[in-house]
């Protein structure tokens, strides 16, 4: 499955602002993006240009997409999807985007990143409703339970994982019981519920032009 491979804090440099892609590390003097504060390779230090509208729409997009770790072939569909239903289409966008199994994981603090959930999901260490899912594109819906597979509760990963989880605080439409090492999704989260700073409407011009 084609995937981001490039380090993530080069996508953070590259977008000129903290997309905290790594947990714990960006919250440390070790993020990269403050020691370094310019773009990586070769012109990276280069003075830069007055950007113009589509180049700010673009930015906007490419923030997006580097937050959730999203390759442009299915941002693209998430878009049309988002259009395609009732409402806002840039809040459409960023719930369909929040409702991916591997962010849902990541919100419970089931994972300290989506990288990190993601990784989780594909090793099979989720179940949804009871049944195991390895897909971390899948889209919950109001009412599923994310758990973590009995037999994965031995592996000192998930072991740390949860101790770490114990002192997360996972946004308010979502529920976490860690006793039944799960989460339910209560609804689905309305815009002031993402903590995305994204200025949503800026895609739905870019994707208008
Ligand atoms: Fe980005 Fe985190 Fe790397 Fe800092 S440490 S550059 S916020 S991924």
């Amino acid at each position: 499955m084609a995937r981001y491979t490039e380090a993530a804090c080069r996508l953070c440099r590259r977008q000129g602002e903290k997309l905290y892609l790594k947990g714990e590390r960006c919250y440390t003097n070790k993020c990269s993006v403050g020691r370094r504060s310019y773009a990586p390779g070769e012109h990276g230090q280069a003075r830069t240009r007055k950007i113009s509208e589509y180049g700010l729409q673009l930015k906007e997009k490419q923030k997006l997409r580097r937050i959730y770790g999203i390759l442009e072939r299915q941002f693209s569909g998430y878009f049309t999807l988002a259009e395609s239903k009732k409402g806002i289409t840039g809040e459409n966008l960023l719930q369909i985007l929040e409702s991916r199994l591997d962010n849902v994981v990541y919100r419970l603090g089931f994972a300290a990143s989506r990288k990190e959930a993601r990784q989780l999901v594909r090793h099979g260490h989720f179940l949804v409703n009871g049944k195991k899912v390895n897909i971390p594109s899948v889209l919950v819906k109001v009412g599923d339970v994310v758990s973590i597979k009995e037999g994965s509760l031995d592996s000192v990963k998930i072991k740390g994982i949860l101790e770490g989880a114990a002192s997360h605080n996972a946004p308010e439409w979502l529920e976490v019981d860690l006793n039944k090492q799960s989460g339910k999704v209560k609804n689905l989260p309305v815009r002031e519920q993402i903590d995305i700073p994204v200025q949503e409407h800026l895609i739905v011009e870019l994707y208008s032009r």
